[in-house]
C-alpha cells in the first residue's frame, strides 16, 4: 500500500484507510471481518469518532477488529465540538481510549468547529500529546477562516490533517481549503469519498467516463475515483465498506496508474464548480 507523510507528523500513512461512521447500521460480524481485512491489505489508517452510533462504533466495532493488531493501525478519532472545552476535550480522549480499549491514539481531532474557545481545545490538544494519550491532533471541517484562526494559535507542522468532504461530484475544498493545506504542509483526508453511498450512475455522462477508463485498465469506476481523489501529494482517502468485497475493491484502487489524460478528462467531467471559501459537509 503507498505510503504518504501525513502533515507534520513526519510518520508515513497509507493513502487509503477505512471508513467506520453508519457502520453500527450493518451486519457487525461482516463489518469487522471488513475492517480486518483492510489491516491485511494495509489500510491500515482506520477513521472513526465519539459520535458514530453514539461510542458504539468505536465501543462494539472498531475495538473488536483491532484487537491484537493496534501497533499496526493508524489510529483516529474524534471529539464532537459540543464537548471540546479543555476538560470536556480530555474526558471525551479518555472515554474513547477506553471504548477502543487502546492506550494511545494517533490522530485525534476536532469533528468539526464549534462554539467553544478553539484555544480550549488546542491547549487540550497538545496536554494529550504530552502525556502520551495522542500522537498528533488534527481538524476536521474546517474552511479556510477557521484554518486562519487555528494558525494564530499553533504552528502548522502541530495540525497534522484537515478532515474534509472530499469526492467527484463535491471539488469545493480545491479552491482554498487545499491550497491552504498544501502550503503549510498540512495533510488532508477527503471524507465520504464515493458520496456517501451516492456514486455518480454508470448511465449518467460522469458515470461514462468513469467507466470508460475502468474498463480499459481491468479496474471499477470507484477504484478510478479513489485514484483520482489521492493523485496529489497532500491527498488521503477514507471510503467506508462493511462488506469485505466493497473493501477488496477499494484496497485494488492502489495499483491502478491513470495516465495524465485521463485524468483530464476526469476533471472536466465532474467540474469543480465556481469559485467559493465556503466548506460543504455531511
Ligand atoms: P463513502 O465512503 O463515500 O461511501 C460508503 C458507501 O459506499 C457504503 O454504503 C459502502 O457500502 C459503499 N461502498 C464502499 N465501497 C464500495 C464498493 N467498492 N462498491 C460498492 N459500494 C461500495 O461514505 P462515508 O462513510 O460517508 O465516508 C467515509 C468515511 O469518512 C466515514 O465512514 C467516516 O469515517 C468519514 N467521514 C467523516 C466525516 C466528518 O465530518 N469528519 C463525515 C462523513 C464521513 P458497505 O458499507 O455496505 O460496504
Amino acid at each position: 500500500m503507498e505510503q504518504r507523510v501525513f502533515g507534520g507528523t513526519g510518520k508515513e500513512v497509507p493513502v487509503l484507510g477505512q471508513g467506520t461512521w453508519q457502520m453500527e447500521e450493518d451486519d457487525r460480524d461482516e463489518a469487522i471481518r471488513s475492517l480486518r481485512a483492510g489491516l491485511d491489505l494495509g489500510l491500515t489508517h482506520v477513521d472513526t469518532a465519539e459520535l458514530y452510533g453514539h461510542g458504539r462504533v468505536e465501543e462494539s466495532i472498531v475495538s473488536e477488529a483491532i484487537a491484537g493488531r493496534r501497533k499496526e493501525v493508524f489510529l483516529v478519532s474524534k471529539v464532537m465540538p459540543s464537548n471540546a472545552t479543555y476538560a470536556g476535550t480530555l474526558t471525551a480522549c479518555e472515554r474513547s481510549l477506553k471504548r477502543l480499549r487502546t492506550d494511545w491514539l494517533d490522530c485525534y481531532l476536532l469533528h468539526w468547529p464549534g462554539s467553544h474557545p478553539l484555544a480550549e481545545t488546542v491547549r487540550a490538544f497538545e496536554k494529550l500529546v504530552a502525556d502520551g494519550k495522542i500522537r498528533s491532533w488534527g481538524v476536521s471541517n474546517f474552511a479556510v477562516a477557521d484554518l486562519d484562526e487555528l494558525l494564530t494559535l499553533t504552528k502548522p507542522e502541530r495540525i497534522a490533517c484537515n478532515q474534509v468532504l472530499y469526492h467527484l461530484e463535491e471539488r469545493a475544498i480545491e479552491h482554498a481549503v487545499l491550497p491552504w493545506c498544501e502550503e503549510r504542509g498540512v495533510a488532508v483526508v477527503g471524507y465520504s469519498p464515493f458520496g456517501n453511498g451516492r456514486f455518480p450512475k454508470p448511465s449518467s455522462p460522469g458515470g461514462r467516463v468513469l467507466d470508460a477508463i475502468a474498463r480499459a485498465h481491468d479496474a471499477t469506476p470507484r477504484q478510478v475515483a479513489l485514484q483520482f481523489l489521492v493523485r496529489r501529494p497532500s491527498l488521503f482517502a477514507i471510503p467506508k465498506a462493511s462488506r469485505v468485497a466493497h473493501l477488496r475493491d477499494n484496497a485494488a484502487a492502489v495499483s491502478l496508474k491513470l495516465t495524465s489524460e485521463e485524468l483530464a478528462r476526469i476533471d472536466a467531467a465532474f467540474p469543480t464548480g465556481a469559485y467559493s471559501d465556503q466548506l460543504p459537509v455531511i
